[in-house]
């Protein structure tokens, strides 16, 4: 083989070792003239479903004291139990993570939409469908994971009725120019129990059982709400992450480093600064 050839040569490792030194020394970089802000610390939790540091805490084993109508429900045990009436969280967040979990009850009781049913609202008004659908047949655009009447999870990913559920969703907020009309969909990331069912789908809008969807203006912040579809389902471990893009200005254009000298580089503006928040500041 030419390659253990060449390596069985003294001399020929040394010229490498030579070519590889000036090589190092004259290596081009290319740096965006985007100056980033640290991003912050965060502590994670002791495990992947323990909330970070930096995470609100909607629900941990202990009252519903941050969410609105909570006195209609009840806890026992560590656990909260759909009662009479949604619940709606006292905090509203934009784009954020949600940790959730959840269990259908058990024995199952009923079949199809009648199983299991609650519900994980986005803002109050886009729901990712809770429901039993370990061996439980619905139509699939309503089944557990699905954007309720929008598009069925991407596989099925259900625990049996009394296990516990976990959803790790990651959730942009729709943006709405001031007079109302649709600037960017929201869209939606989520894994049940570990896996992926949902990929970065776009949302047609809101999610109501009698119409099709659609966008209505309203705030850039929303609080998340469980829903109340008569069935005792249960949950544990509500944690909520705002999510802060990171914060950088551009302090120069981009350029290639070579040595001590800095060679300006043609890159499309849209595409440079697209990494940049709206409105960051360019010197
Ligand atoms: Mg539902």
């Amino acid at each position: 083989m030419p390659c253990q050839r060449f390596f069985h040569s003294a001399g020929s490792v040394m010229l490498t070792t030579i070519v590889l030194g000036i090589s190092t020394a004259a290596a081009d970089e290319y740096l965006s003239g985007i100056r980033w802000e640290r991003p912050p610390i965060v502590t994670p939790g002791a495990t992947d479903d323990a909330p970070p540091s930096d995470a609100i805490v909607l629900f941990d084993g202990k009252d519903l004291s941050r969410w609105h109508n909570g006195e209609n429900w009840t806890v026992e045990d560590g656990v909260m139990i759909v009662g009479k009436g949604k619940i709606v969280s006292k905090d509203k967040f934009g784009d954020c993570q949600v940790h959730i979990e959840w269990s259908a009850p058990t024995p199952p009781q009923g079949r199809g939409q009648g199983r299991g049913n609650s519900g994980l609202f986005m803002m109050d008004r886009y729901e990712i469908q809770i429901l039993d659908s370990y061996d439980n047949e619905t139509y699939f655009d309503g089944q557990a994971g699905a954007i309720y009447k929008q598009t069925p999870p991407m596989v099925n990913a259900m625990r049996k009725p009394g296990e516990w559920n976990t959803y790790d969703i990651i959730w942009t907020a729709p943006r709405f120019h001031p007079d109302g009309t649709l600037k960017s969909p929201a869209t939606i990331t989520a894994l049940h129990n570990g896996v992926v069912i949902l990929n970065h789908f776009v949302l047609q809008g809101d999610t109501p059982f009698d119409r099709p969807p659609r966008y209505q203006p309203h705030p850039e912040v929303g609080p998340i709400s469980l829903q109340d579809h008569g069935n005792p389902v249960r949950f544990r471990n509500i944690w909520v992450r705002p999510l802060v893009p990171p914060k950088g200005i551009r302090v120069r254009p981009p350029y290639i480093k070579k040595g001590d000298q800095e060679i300006p580089v043609e890159v499309d503006p849209a595409i440079a600064d697209s990494v940049l928040q709206p409105g960051a500041e360019v010197k």
